[in-house]
């Protein structure tokens, strides 16, 4: 079977529409430099008939392709032949039912689900678009690469490029990354350029130096890192037994979950493969919530492809009009010109979608109930919980709904956040610890 008949690239844009095939790395539609969508011929692909197949690969887990729980469902990403496929043993993550966090949210019991992203290998969702994305470095025979990061790109991308032999740039805002990030770079051998700016200038800069030096780049522009992401839904669906949740939830930063989530289930529906799409929430923080201002004040739609192009521009104009620099705890979804925009517009039509913003208190106070609860999470991942306990306020989610967040990273990416919040009592939850004198009986009076 040749592959190169199976999947190809296709501009979003109605109005191009151009097709490529996978062997280059584009990043942008040459044409009109929309953003480019894997596509696959499904005709000329042996997809299982039913979901519950791809189970049959746990007995086969010797075998590195069906350890990984991104290639276990290669069917579904198929845009590439064996021999080039990477895994590191990404996507061994769980799906932890969660009656205590339930209960914060103000969910019935046995209805709230945690996707937890950060048992990955470098501590966070990324390596599941990487082991996609460094899979294509090597069909494209790429030597070095490159990507901006507001820090979990950064060790993701590190960590998989030593894996793979390749040379690796990656750029970060200055003062602008969470401790544990920074280290995983230094310490995994990235060359880490720190710029005088934030993720969105990081961002203009290192698609301009990929395209001079020919560097292969790994941010979310790259189609074939939403296609290893898509896998996170698959790996939910799994762990329901093979059915869909009612609602996804989702922290929104530079949208390219969302944006891959709704992809997944558009395809999986398109296959017979689920009968339902479950709606989704994207949950942005309040100091970079360019995504719900543009939805819920703009209007903006997807609306077939169409999209209103002025009213991003026009709202781009005023961030640079006021010199506006995104501001929140949530460093990794510190970002007001996201990248996969448009994409994110096509998923919340897919899903029936609603976005909304919490605020660094409500995201610290959620953070503290997962990490009491569940296994703890970096902050962006807590925006989830926040979204959802108002959204249960609001009523748009109902409490006996079946829901899945995702935890997007590793509660130890962050701790400079988590330690402030309990020592400092910053919060709701704050448990800081207690000084006690060198004194055996003074000790055992502290204790709880
Ligand atoms: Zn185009």
């Amino acid at each position: 079977m040749d592959i190169s008949n199976n999947a190809f690239q296709k501009c979003i844009n109605p109005d191009c529409g151009a097709e490529f095939d996978c062997g280059q790395a584009l990043f942008k539609c040459p044409e009109c430099e929309e953003l480019l969508d894997a596509r696959y011929n499904w005709e000329k692909i042996e997809v299982p008939g039913k979901l519950d197949e791809f189970a049959k690969r746990w007995a086969e887990r010797a075998n590195p392709l069906d350890f990984s729980g991104v290639w276990r469902f290669r069917e579904l990403l198929n845009f590439c032949h064996d021999q080039y496929k990477v895994t590191i043993g990404e996507g061994q993550t769980i799906l932890q039912q969660n009656d205590a966090v339930a209960e914060f949210t103000d969910v019935k019991s046995g209805r709230l689900y945690l996707q937890y992203e950060g048992l990955n290998p470098s501590g966070s969702f990324k390596d599941n678009g990487m082991a996609a994305a460094f899979s294509h470095a090597k069909m494209v025979a790429a030597g070095s690469c490159a990507c901006a990061s507001t820090g979990n790109t950064s060790a993701s991308v590190a960590l998989y490029a030593h894996h793979c032999g390749l040379k690796c740039t990656v750029f970060i805002g200055s003062g602008r990354i969470a401790f544990g990030k920074l280290s995983q770079a230094m310490d995994y051998g990235a060359q880490t350029i720190q710029i005088l700016g934030d993720f969105d200038d990081c961002m203009r800069q290192v698609q301009d130096v990929c395209t001079k030096l020919g560097l292969y780049l790994l941010n979310s522009l790259n189609p074939f890192r939403l296609e290893g992401q898509k896998t996170i839904m698959y790996r939910i669906i799994e762990g329901l037994g093979w059915e869909v949740p009612d609602w996804i939830i989702v922290p929104g930063g530079n949208l390219g979950n969302s944006s891959a989530f709704g992809k997944a289930f558009y395809e999986l529906k398109q296959l017979g493969l689920i009968k339902q799409i479950p709606r989704m929430a994207i949950i942005n923080a309040t100091g970079a919530d360019t995504l719900t201002d543009l939805i819920n004040n703009k209007k903006l739609t997807w609306n077939n492809g169409n999209v209103d192009q002025k009213i991003i521009d026009n709202y781009y104009a005023g961030l640079t009009a006021r010199n506006f620099s995104p501001h929140t705890c949530a460093s990794a979804i510190e970002i007001s010109r996201p990248v996969n925009l448009k994409k994110c517009l096509r998923a919340i039509d897919i899903c029936n979608g609603v976005v909304r913003a919490v605020t660094d208190e409500e995201i610290l106070d959620a953070k503290a109930t997962i990490g009491r609860h569940g296994l703890g999470c970096e902050p962006a991942s807590a925006a989830t919980i926040a979204g959802l306990r108002n959204l249960r306020i609001e009523g748009v989610i109902g409490a006996d709904e079946r829901i899945a967040c995702v935890l997007t990273g590793h509660p130890l990416k962050d701790p400079n956040v988590t330690v402030n919040y309990h020592k400092e009592k910053q919060g709701k939850f704050s448990n800081p610890p207690t000084e006690a004198p060198n004194d055996f009986d003074e000790i055992i009076k502290l204790i709880k």
